[in-house]
């Protein structure tokens, strides 16, 4: 059965949080009193559903349902989950918690996205809250600081990995867990930079994005210094740069004071660097930014890639009618060209993911390719029908034309969203030995699959186009 969140709140992170369950099949009720909430959740979900699915070379789960409710105890009937995002204020926080402990069912779990505030201080008039701070857009980062009863939060975690997210359990409750502690530190400096009249706020954003910034995605902190030391390693970095921290380098604790001409200097010097594009347009730049470096982290399966990997192995693989369905999944804004439609190469790249899919079905697997054999791409054949868009949903069939010996004969038909075909691969493919770096036969059992397999599609009507080349009449 499809499971239920409820969101109370749902500003700039309920709205994340919204899409996050509903675009991975969860059904989602939202209670906010703002008049103006679903309009801005619906933009939300519009940048979500551009971006989340382009993260993915399987298709996510259908979308859930989407409702809104003025009276929060009928939003909160059924919830499995529920996310609490109303304003950073304590008293608001325990008003709604008195609420939400007295209305949801019983065994829900009840997160708080607050940033600050800690799980005791939360509950100290009795509700049973555990802290599930998210970090924006909660779509596509995966990052959830859990903090709180130990039983609830592996619970939670389960939930959370179910939905693409990586919950990070916090040892101790502190004010404001882990990372807020860190970027409060690095925001501190940067208002004294800006304040002193050292930096502007786009020469402080250079200062991140053209460098550590980039770093630090894909290995953070220590291992980041553990490469800088060199052979010598980390106890080397740490001799050399270690007294560095006694030298007055930072403005440590003191905070330079909000006046009203500090306000103006940071958001005057923010609209001359950022004012030309709406909210909307830049929430649009980040998040293709971020898909980039996030598909880029999957190849290698660190950080955040590795959380994608894990996430995409646990959702369904496709089912095939007549002719094994080999990909099924959305296209993503990268692959799109000027014209607008999916560029060439990605045609390739897809019949390449359909042809790895069929390795596998076969038996040809990672562990066939870690034992020394594999297929190799000898020939592709192209044609091009018809236009593909970001967002479409792709899926393709393949079917085998012969399949014996060294040879692997393939038929990939793309189809776009409308069921159409939009494209056609034809691949012709060798078996391989990858020590002796020569042909050679498959073993026994991918031969006897892929005989199976050919001998089925063989029954089939042979496809218009197979066996074309350039340069043929009609
Ligand atoms: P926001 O102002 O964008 O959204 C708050 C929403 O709560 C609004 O839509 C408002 O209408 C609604 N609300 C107000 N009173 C309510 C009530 N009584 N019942 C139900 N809804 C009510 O704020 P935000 O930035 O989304 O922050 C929400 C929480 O998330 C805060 O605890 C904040 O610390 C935390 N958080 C924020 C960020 C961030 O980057 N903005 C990141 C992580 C966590």
């Amino acid at each position: 059965m499809t499971q239920k969140a409820t969101i109370v709140g749902g500003g700039v992170i309920g709205g994340g949080w919204v899409a996050r369950f509903l675009l991975n099949g969860w059904n989602v009720s939202v209670f906010d009193p703002d008049p103006e909430a679903e309009r801005k959740i619906g933009e939300v979900l519009a940048n979500a559903r551009r971006a989340l699915p382009a993260l993915y070379d399987k298709a996510l789960p259908a979308e859930g349902r989407l409702t809104f409710h003025d009276d929060m105890g009928d939003a909160l009937t059924g919830a499995v989950w529920v996310q609490e995002s109303v304003p950073e204020r304590l008293a608001l926080k325990h008003s709604i918690h008195a609420q939400i402990s007295e209305l949801a069912p019983a065994e829900a779990i009840i997160g708080s996205s607050t940033s600050g505030f800690k799980p005791s201080e939360l509950n100290e008039k009795g509700a049973r809250v555990v802290v599930a701070h998210p970090f924006n857009p909660v779509y596509l980062l995966p990052l959830v600081e859990l903090v709180g009863h130990p039983g609830i939060c592996a619970r939670a975690s389960d939930i959370l990995r179910s939905v693409g997210m990586y919950p990070l359990t916090v040892r101790k409750e502190i004010d404001a867990h882990i990372a807020d502690r860190f970027l409060e530190a690095v925001w501190r400096e940067a208002l004294w930079l800006v304040k002193d009249g050292v930096a502007t706020t786009e020469e402080i954003d250079e200062a991140i994005r053209m460098g550590f910034g980039i770093r630090w995605a894909q290995m953070g902190l220590f291992e980041t210094y553990r490469i800088a030391g060199g052979e010598a390693g980390m106890k080397h970095f740490m001799a050399q740069f270690g007294p560095a921290l006694e030298w007055p380098w930072t403005k440590l604790m003191d905070v330079p004071e909000l006046t009203d001409d500090l306000v103006d200097l940071i958001a005057g010097q923010s609209d001359a660097q950022s004012g030309h594009m709406s909210i909307r347009e830049l929430e649009r730049l980040r998040d293709d930014n971020l898909i980039g470096m996030m598909r880029a982290l999957k190849k290698t399966n660190s950080g955040a890639g590795g959380v994608l990997n894990a996430h995409e192995a646990a959702l369904p693989d496709p089912q095939g009618g007549e002719l094994p369905v080999t990909v099924d999944r959305s296209i993503p804004q990268s692959w799109t060209d000027y014209n607008g439609h999916m560029n060439e190469a990605h045609y390739v790249e897809v019949s390449a993911q359909a042809t790895d899919r069929f390795m596998e079905m076969i038996g040809a697997d990672a562990a066939y390719v870690a034992a020394g054999n594999s297929y190799f791409t000898v020939e592709n054949f192209v044609q091009y029908m018809s236009e593909l868009h970001a967002g479409d949903r792709l899926t393709v069939t393949t079917q085998v034309l012969r399949g014996d010996g060294k040879k692997m004969h393939l038929f990939h038909r793309l189809h776009g969203q409308d069921g159409e075909v939009a494209a056609t691969v034809e691949t012709l493919l060798l078996h391989m030995d990858l020590n002796a770096r020569k042909t050679s036969l498959p073993t026994d059992e991918v031969a006897a699959n892929l005989t199976a397999h050919a001998e089925n599609h063989a029954q089939l009507p042979q496809p218009e186009g197979a066996g074309r080349y350039i340069g043929q009449r009609g």
